[in-house]
């Protein structure tokens, strides 16, 4: 085993720290601590299941729910004679760590690839995918819908369709912003089908406009990333576009 690398981010009295010594840590420190070491970025929107052992998510768990009641008690509510909230720290940990930042702490869902064998070439449209996510500078969910345009040639792999809805579940359960979780999904299927052209259009709803801010209601945010045949080719790309079913802006 190589010694992990020094940061500057974190400065311990010592370069190797075994798993045994960063036993005494928390979860969240351990994971942090490799990361660090191995110079791995952490964002919000970054997956950083590798960095996590077995029955830390347990760990991590716990340590949100404790500080989550501290949130409640600095927002002086009553948590203990309080029925309602009495368990909101314990709901909104597991809701955080299993439900809707679940993106970031577990690795990519497998997904098959098989050849096209059938070597289809033509436009393939993919959607409208349910999109449930949470913005990264209020944690207010943004819900919307993902369209995804292919344009396979004969060495692309294909993936099954429902296999779509999974990777982008996964990049979208985590904090994120509209724009980069976009490129980041393109990023993921770019590697994996490696078509000629790679569309990708996503419209959502962000609460924290309708919440709070402007509590505009009528505001749809639309991203798109085109890649390929749909950058080069503006007839594809309005094939593309006209074909978007129950779109609600265009
Ligand atoms: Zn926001």
């Amino acid at each position: 085993m190589t010694p992990p690398k020094l940061s500057s981010v974190d400065t311990p009295a010592r370069i190797l720290r075994t798993e045994e010594e960063l036993a005494s840590l928390t979860a969240s420190e351990r994971i942090r601590y490799r990361l660090v070491s191995a110079d791995k970025r952490y964002h919000a929107n970054d997956n950083i299941a590798a960095f996590v052992r077995e029955g830390e998510l347990t760990e991590l768990k716990a340590e949100v729910q404790a500080k989550m009641a501290e949130v409640l008690k600095a927002l002086v509510i009553d948590t203990e004679s309080d029925h309602n909230t009495n368990e909101t720290a314990q709901r909104v940990a597991k809701m955080y760590l299993e439900e809707v930042f679940r993106g970031r702490y577990v690795p990519m869902p497998s997904v098959t690839e098989f050849p096209n064998a059938e070597r289809l070439n033509e436009l393939m449209i993919v959607g409208p995918i349910t999109v449930r996510s949470a913005c990264s500078h209020h944690m207010c969910p943004i819900i919307g819908k993902v369209w995804i345009g292919l344009l396979p040639n004969e060495h692309s792999n294909l993936i099954g369709l429902s296999k779509y809805s999974r990777i982008c579940d996964w990049i979208m359960s985590r904090p994120q912003i509209q724009e980069e979780a976009v490129t980041m999904l393109a990023n993921e299927l770019q590697e994996r089908v490696r078509p000629d052209g790679l569309a990708i259009v996503m419209e959502a709803d962000h609460f924290c406009m309708h919440w709070r801010g402007v509590k505009d209601t009528e505001t749809a945010m639309v991203n798109s990333v085109m890649r390929g045949a749909f950058l080069k080719d503006a007839n594809l790309r309005r094939e593309f576009l006209s074909l978007l079913p129950n779109r609600k802006t265009g």
